[in-house]
């Protein structure tokens, strides 16, 4: 029984999907103390017992432990078996979060997968959906798999009720992925997602992302939901690379005001450009366990956040990997080389 600490390094949610996952694909029982030790709220919040009881359904794992605000678990998976599952968050928790502790797994199943998770979709601390959709999932189909994601309905903090849909094919073996350079710029867009609230509200915010990015109005578009899937106001940044694509976000808030919402996203945007690197932070800490089930890869990163350290960490308890972070000073920043190397 591997043994883990969810206090380690960040001490976050990720410790625990990331042992879910990699526990359901090398098929090792594991036990977790102190969960998200880290946080504010410690223990398991909904979108974590989600995710623990998603991994259980499809791994028919036995289970000790998953109990909201239980800090520690016992997960002893069995085989991964594809088919239709749907999961529901209940709150406006991450369903993008529950996806991707799935979604690996899903690749080792037995038979091809839909997941559908309903709660939220754009949410503070997690990828939104259309992160997953361009940068997430096109990274994997660069390794060999097919996966699908479809934004069925969206669910902001604190409602929810918003709905995404995962189709997985399972493949033999990921193929090992080198992303050095992001390549040539192909183009850039921004959204303002704005459910319930003033369409004002997103205009002003994609008039600060044209002045702030340089760009014109072919460029800024507003998205108008269906009021009833408010209220809520998400602001993406989308940078699309011959390589690679990356999402940025910021969150509308009732005290802050949209410029402030856009300055957010365009100093994240600027960041991540003037880096040169392939992928920014928090697509960096979510290429490793891929990378590690494809027995290596590398890639070339904006930064190295504490959730890539940790994750490093649990990854190398369950998998003969490696991970080595190098750094180099550039005039624009910081650029940063992540290898993953199978131990041998
Ligand atoms: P944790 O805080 O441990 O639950 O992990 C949160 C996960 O969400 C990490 O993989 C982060 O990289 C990811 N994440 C947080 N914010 C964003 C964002 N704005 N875009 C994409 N991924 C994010």
């Amino acid at each position: 029984m591997i043994e883990l600490d969810g206090a380690t390094g960040e001490g976050g949610g990720q410790v625990l999907r990331s042992a879910l996952t990699l526990s359901m694909i090398t098929g090792q029982p594991f036990r977790i103390v102190n969960i998200r030790a880290g946080r504010a709220k410690p223990g398991l919040l909904r979108q974590h017992l989600v995710a623990v009881q998603a991994a259980a359904a499809v791994s028919g794992a036995t289970v000790a432990g998953a109990e909201l605000g239980s800090t520690s678990l016992t997960f002893s998976p069995r085989a991964i078996k594809g088919g239709d599952y749907q999961f529901a968050i209940g709150s406006a928790g991450s369903c993008t979060l529950v996806l991707q502790t799935l979604i690996p797994a899903l690749l080792f199943a037995d038979a091809p997968s839909s997941v559908r998770v309903s709660g939220g979709t754009h949410n503070p601390m997690a990828p939104p959906a259309q992160f997953l959709q361009r940068s997430y999932v096109p990274l994997l189909a660069a390794m060999g798999a097919n996966v699908d994601v479809a934004l069925l309905r969206a669910g902001f903090f604190p409602a929810g009720g918003g709905v995404v849909v995962a189709t997985v094919t399972p493949c033999v073996q990921l193929k090992q992925l080198s992303l050095m350079e992001r390549g040539e710029r192909r183009g850039g867009y921004a959204e303002a997602l704005v459910a319930g609230i003033p369409g004002a509200v997103g205009q002003r915010e994609l008039e600060c992302v044209g002045t702030g990015m340089g760009w014109g109005e072919e460029q800024l578009l507003m998205r108008g939901l269906p009021a009833e899937q408010g209220p809520g106001n998400a602001l993406l940044i989308t940078l699309e690379y011959e390589h690679v694509t990356e999402v940025v976000v910021a969150f509308g808030e009732k005290a802050v005001r949209s410029e402030i919402v856009a300055k957010h996203a365009v100093n994240e945007a600027r960041r991540y450009i003037a880096s040169g690197a392939a992928v920014g932070e928090h697509l960096a800490d979510q290429l490793m366990l891929p990378m590690a089930l494809a027995g290596g890869g590398s890639f070339t990163a904006e930064s190295v956040s504490q959730h890539a350290l940790t994750n490093a960490e649990v990854i190398s308890v369950f998998l003969p990997v490696t991970f080595s972070f190098e750094k180099e000073s550039l005039a624009s920043g910081e650029r940063h080389t992540i290898r993953v190397a199978t131990v041998s």
